[in-house]
């Protein structure tokens, strides 16, 4: 929360994170593995750990030997601090509205 005393999740955007568990996302790193449905998100990056911080150098890079363009580390569905956060993908934006529609949205 704004003002908190964690330092790095403490802007706020922590909120738009969970909001988003709220309406029917998942962790970029769900199953923390390059196998399986992960995050059931087409146009996410597979992602094997959580993001620590905002990572810049090296680039993190979750399975580099597959030509990985790199871990969704500006997702706000990973964990990395709130600074880094920039958004979602089509894909996601596409599940939340859908989620929406079904469960969320007035009868
Ligand atoms: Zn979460």
């Amino acid at each position: 929360m704004p003002a908190g005393t964690l330092i790095g999740y403490n802007s706020g955007m922590t909120a738009v994170h969970e909001t988003r568990h709220w309406m029917g996302l998942l962790h970029t790193f769900e199953s923390y593995s390059c196998d399986g449905s992960g995050d059931c998100i087409d146009d996410t990056p597979i992602e094997a750990t959580t993001t620590d911080g905002y990572p810049t150098s090296p680039n993190k890079q979750s399975f580099p030997e597959n030509g990985d363009p790199g871990d969704p580390i500006h997702n706000y569905m990973d964990y990395s601090v709130n600074s880094c956060y920039e958004g979602f993908t089509g894909d996601q934006v596409n599940r939340m509205r859908s989620m929406w529609g079904l469960y969320r949205d007035a009868y």
